[in-house]
């Protein structure tokens, strides 16, 4: 399948329920220039300087995602246009996003990443941090926290990944309705369809649309 074939296929399992973002970390420009001219519009990555790249030579129209593990240092390459930060996963984070956004005068919106999955390479709060950490947003009126995000475990188990999607959504229906989040960003290729029955608003897609990827270019 060609990358618009591949987008079309998608959009029409997924509905108009959640937001596809198509990840193209690792791609070439003009992999990300055939999703863009085959109507796509929100993009993920997980490096920031790589996205940073990428949102120079690529029209100014694209919702920037940055999906990966944040380093603190790098924010600044990002804070002038980033649309969503998902993986905001301490509070070291918030604080940093906050500082780089009040010095350019914009909000930075941003979902807190939790620790769904069993494995322990995952990062994010677990759920008592996430209590906590919940009532000290108050401190960085330069972040707009939208909702939460994970990762399941990478299992053929699917009972495990709907239990974990579970979670994760209990999470969202626990702290979302007094703070108007809207962002439940879950499900990628190898699961996006039992997160979007868990109720995920924004999926992360990227091999199923662009293939596999080969780190070792
Ligand atoms: C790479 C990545 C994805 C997309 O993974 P695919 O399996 O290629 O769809 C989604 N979320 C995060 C955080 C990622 O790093």
């Amino acid at each position: 399948m060609t990358i618009a074939e591949s987008l079309e296929d998608l959009r029409t399992k997924i509905g108009p329920k959640a937001t596809l973002i198509a990840v193209s970390k690792t791609k070439p420009v003009e992999l990300l220039m055939e999703a863009y001219d085959a109507d796509q519009r929100h993009f993920g990555e997980n490096k920031i300087q790589e996205m940073a790249q990428k949102y120079e030579v690529m029209p100014k129209d694209i919702h920037w995602h940055m999906i990966g593990h944040i380093q603190t240092n790098k924010i600044k390459y990002m804070a002038s246009f980033v649309h969503l930060v998902h993986g905001v996963d301490r509070s070291k984070v918030l604080a940093a996003l906050n500082k780089e956004a009040a010095k350019l005068g914009r909000i930075i919106d941003c979902t807190l990443q939790v620790h769904i999955a069993q494995e322990d390479t995952k990062f994010g709060f677990d759920l008592d941090e996430l209590a906590e950490v919940v009532q000290t947003l108050g401190q960085y009126p330069n972040v707009r926290v939208r909702g939460l995000m994970g990762m399941a475990t990478f299992t053929d188990d699917h009972t495990q990944i709907r239990e974990e999607f579970t979670a994760l959504h209990n999470a969202f229906e626990t702290y979302g309705p007094d703070r108007g989040w809207e962002v439940l960003s879950m499900g990628m290729s190898g699961d996006y369809e039992i997160a979007l029955a868990c109720g995920a608003t924004h999926l992360r897609i990227g091999s199923s649309i662009f293939g596999a990827r080969n780190y070792s270019a």
